[in-house]
């Protein structure tokens, strides 16, 4: 059913199941691979809240779990925008470390982002992303571990806010109009 957010109409995209179905392989996937490393995930907010919920509560291997917020602010006219992390408090040296996102679009945060964790040297830094828009991808980031690829359009829904709201919708619609 289609839902109206602000003054925005929505159709339904993800399903719940399919969304819950698809995570449950994530989470299997990445137990297998990180088993006995002791990750650290590291969910980026607001957007990831449950993606990363839901992952982490699937996991059938020892982990952790942290939250940072990404802010942006104006650097010089030689470093541009700057990104920075608000919250990380663990110490990252020799450890496995899953970034977790609810969207790449085009990649400008991680591409700006991950080069920073990797001064912590972490012993592997990977990303687990729920949804990919490859056509919208300026910056290029690896993902590890992907949930969806989706088309370039405006996403809303399970953690994804539309000017504020809709995060609590448990699937994921897209913008009609
Ligand atoms: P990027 O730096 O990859 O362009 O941007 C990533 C961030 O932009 C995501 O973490 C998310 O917060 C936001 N974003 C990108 N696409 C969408 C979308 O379709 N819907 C919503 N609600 N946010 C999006």
């Amino acid at each position: 059913m289609k839902i109206k957010v602000h003054d925005k109409h929505f159709a339904p995209y993800l399903d719940e199941a399919t969304l819950q179905q698809r995570i449950k392989e994530l989470a299997k996937q990445i137990s297998d691979d990180l088993e006995g490393t002791k990750p650290l995930f590291i969910g980026i907010l607001n957007g990831s809240f449950m993606f990363a919920a839901d992952l982490f509560k699937y996991l059938s291997i020892e982990a952790e779990i942290s939250f940072i917020k990404l802010a942006s602010y104006k650097g010089t006219k030689s470093t541009g925008n700057v990104i920075t992390a608000i919250g990380l408090e663990e110490d990252l040296y020799g450890r496995t470390v899953v970034i977790v996102e609810d969207i790449v679009d085009t990649g400008k945060t991680l591409s700006q982002f991950l080069p920073q964790l990797e001064h912590q040297q972490p012993k592997q830094l990977l990303v687990a992303s729920l949804l990919n828009k490859p056509d919208a991808m300026t910056h290029k980031v690896q993902i590890d571990y992907l949930g969806f690829t989706v088309p370039n359009k405006f996403l809303l829904g399970y953690g994804l806010d539309y000017d504020g709201l809709g995060r609590n919708l448990p699937e994921i619609y897209q913008l009609t109009d």
